[in-house]
């Protein structure tokens, strides 16, 4: 399995429209980070996770060709306004694209997008196609085993999901007894954190270590980050086995251990 950073930025993105902080107007490009989103790759598919408002720049920067599904984590505008660039990968795959999540998020994406889903409600649009398909429990797709679970993210809730030995955890600022075991075992854990301290509804990165010193994944990446935090000064504050993501970077997992036959 392959992950690929999309996006590793918080909601504004960074630079921040208007901004003047250092970090905004650094020239590192590790400081330049669109909206968060990874791309999960296993033989030859792509699952790319939320569709972030920059899809179509990141498709290009990382030369995607092809979105085999799409999987929602929650509907915040931050994780879903890419949803039209699908239309570009439909026009050059010719089929219809399926875009999985818990039941809820997944009405809230169709009434906002309601001409995605179907040929009555396009109004003369190019429009994406895409096919619902509810996440109700652990399940495969493309081959990976997918279990989503709940965590409070403010006063609503985000879908973090294990998928295989990589959990991608962002928009939370609390995990149950219930995800920490869902998290048992797993090789890499990518954790979402907007600021050095806690925020209202995002862990911040003192919060986010912890977490990752109760998981004890072998490798882990902080990501969703804001213009508060200039890459080489976290870097620098960061353990061993803990990085900042960056856009493009990519991480590679081992193959998912094939329990042997008795
Ligand atoms: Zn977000
Ligand atoms: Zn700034
Ligand atoms: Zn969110």
């Amino acid at each position: 399995m392959e992950v690929l950073f999309m996006g590793t930025g918080a909601s504004t993105g960074v630079p921040m429209i208007g901004c003047d902080c250092s970090v905004c107007q650094s020239s590192d490009p590790k400081n330049e980070r669109t909206r968060s989103s990874i791309m999960v790759r296993v033989d030859g598919k792509n699952i790319l996770v939320d569709t972030s408002p920059d899809l179509r720049i990141q498709s290009l920067k990382n030369h995607i060709k092809r979105i085999d599904a799409v999987i929602f984590t929650h509907p915040h505008a931050d994780h879903i306004l890419g949803i039209d660039e699908l239309r570009t990968f439909n026009f050059w795959q010719k089929e219809e694209i399926p875009v999985f999540a818990d039941p809820e998020t997944l009405g809230t994406v169709m009434k906002m997008f309601p001409y995605a889903f179907s040929e009555e409600n396009r109004g003369g649009l190019t429009r994406p196609r895409l096919a619902p398909r509810e996440i109700v429990g652990a399940m495969k797709i493309n081959e990976i085993q997918v279990t989503p679970f709940p965590v409070k993210h403010g006063p609503v809730y985000n879908h973090a999901l294990r998928l295989d030995d990589l959990v991608y955890l962002t928009d939370c600022n609390e995990v149950s007894d219930e995800g920490m075991e869902v998290m048992k075992g797993v090789d890499t854990l990518i954790i979402g954190a907007v600021l050095y301290e806690p925020h209202a509804s995002h862990f911040g990165i003192w919060q986010a270590l912890d977490l990752i010193e109760r998981v004890q994944p072998r490798q882990a990446f902080l990501t969703h980050l804001s213009h508060r935090i200039d890459y080489n000064e976290l870097t620098s504050r960061l353990p061993s086995g803990v990085q900042a993501a960056f856009d493009g970077l990519t991480v590679s997992l081992p193959r998912r251990k094939i329990p042997v036959a008795s």
